[in-house]
């Protein structure tokens, strides 16, 4: 047994040196190095800022605008009649509340059998003829509001009932713009699929939160999202951008803040297997790399309030670090082969094999696979001019 021991330490060492003299893995572990830095080092500093006090004027609870929710559902026949219900049970006033509902008529003559449950808000149902995208659809019910503050809310996505109430105090403060909040993946305990998405959601969350205490997050969520009215003015509905995210850049160019804060929570359905994880990650990717990009843009120009290390973080982690994470792995295996180190091969199998049986471990390398390989794919359609504002209804994301 020993003198096995002492071989395979040797024959270690040996490869070791082997590999320290090859050009290929200097390269991999000078990138391993920078991206980890860069990531790391982003993540601690957004994480200190997430800890500090707002620096918002925010009056107390008495603060109760009049809000107008808008509902876009296209062929959401199987969740609208829930949507209808869970803005039923919302803790605000109904005499404050407008409900707008857009959508397909299939949809819109589904909702109408629910909307008895609204009484007491205003209620409007429009009829989209063909289908218009959702962004357009938006502003084809912006037209229609009477609120003093906007809300959007996906269909899927069910609200806890105070959501409202804790997301809009912070609209006391004229220099916010817009609200968003928190997600809780309603089928986490699924699959290895659903649950790193969850597992995900708390560094996510950190990241959006630290940057909303420093100025404002770019990065929105559809499912919740609520705007001063005044401001909005339209959303944004260039192909390529999306209604959430593209929005908000121009709000915070403008001069606002538009933040996360955690106390509003959302549920909604993680899509449960590998092909429409890749599908819903690659297309919200392509909206993200746009809009980061035009942030960085407007940054070299001078003419976005928000930290340069905030963009250029976001920039690095959406659009050249999917492909950096992609290229490591890559670079590692191509540099054993060529210095052919079997004994260093071997052992890292064995300890990425025994990691594996953590279950944290294992989600923690199903998310950097999928997510790299998601935003790669964002941004190779990007770059070749794929644009769409349609997509596709993620079905696996609707069963309820
Ligand atoms: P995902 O969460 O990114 O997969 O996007 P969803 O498929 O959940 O779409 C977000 C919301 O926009 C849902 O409530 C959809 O019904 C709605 N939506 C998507 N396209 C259209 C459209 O063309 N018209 C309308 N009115 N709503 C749409
Ligand atoms: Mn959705």
């Amino acid at each position: 047994m020993e003198p096995l021991l002492t071989e395979f330490t040797y024959r270690f060492i040996k490869e070791l040196s082997l590999l320290l003299n090859d050009d290929i893995f200097i390269v991999f572990i000078s990138l391993t190095a920078f991206h980890l830095t860069t990531t790391l080092g982003y993540f601690i500093y957004v994480s200190r800022a997430s800890r500090k006090p707002w620096n918002l004027k925010i009056s107390s609870d008495s603060y109760e605008p009049y809000i107008s929710i808008i509902v876009p559902a296209y062929k959401e026949t199987k969740v609208i009649g829930r949507k209808i219900e869970n803005i039923a049970n919302l803790y605000y006033p109904k005499h404050k509340l407008q409900v707008i509902i857009v959508g397909d008529p299939e949809t819109i003559n589904v909702a109408k059998n629910s909307v008895h449950m609204l009484y007491g808000m205003k209620v409007l149902l429009l009829e989209e003829k063909g289908r218009l995208g959702k962004a357009i659809a938006l502003n084809y019910a912006l037209k229609f509001t009477e609120g003093e503050i906007i809300a959007t809310s996906d269909a899927d996505a069910i609200w806890s009932p105070d959501t409202l109430k804790n997301a809009v105090k912070y609209f006391s403060d004229p220099i916010v713009a817009a609200v968003t909040g928190h997600e809780i993946i309603s089928n986490a305990s699924k699959n290895i699929h659903t649950y790193s998405e969850q597992l995900y959601r708390k560094t996510y969350y950190t990241m959006r939160l630290g940057e909303s205490k420093i100025w404002s997050t770019m990065i929105f969520q559809g499912e919740l999202a609520l705007y001063r009215r005044s401001y909005l003015k339209h959303f944004e509905s260039r192909p390529g951008y999306s209604d959430d995210t593209g929005t908000v850049i121009r709000l915070i160019k403008e001069g606002y803040r538009c933040i996360y804060i955690p106390e509003a929570k959302f549920a909604d359905a993680a899509p449960p297997n590998l092909k429409d994880k890749i599908k819903l990650k690659s297309r919200r990717g392509q909206h993200l790399i746009n809009v980061l990009t035009e942030a960085l843009k407007y940054k070299i120009k001078g003419m976005f309030p928000l930290p340069v290390c905030i963009v250029v973080a976001n920039f690095y982690m959406h659009v050249l670090a999917p492909i950096i994470q992609l290229t490591i792995p890559i670079l590692l295996a191509v540099s054993l082969i060529r210095s052919t180190a079997l004994v260093t091969s071997i052992l890292l199998v064995a300890i990425l094999a025994t990691s594996m049986l953590n279950k944290n471990i294992r989600a923690l390398a199903e998310l950097y696979i999928t997510s790299s390989l998601a935003l790669s794919i964002a941004l190779i359609r990007n770059i070749m001019g794929m644009k769409s504002t349609l997509w596709e209804r993620i079905e696996s994301m609707r069963e309820i």
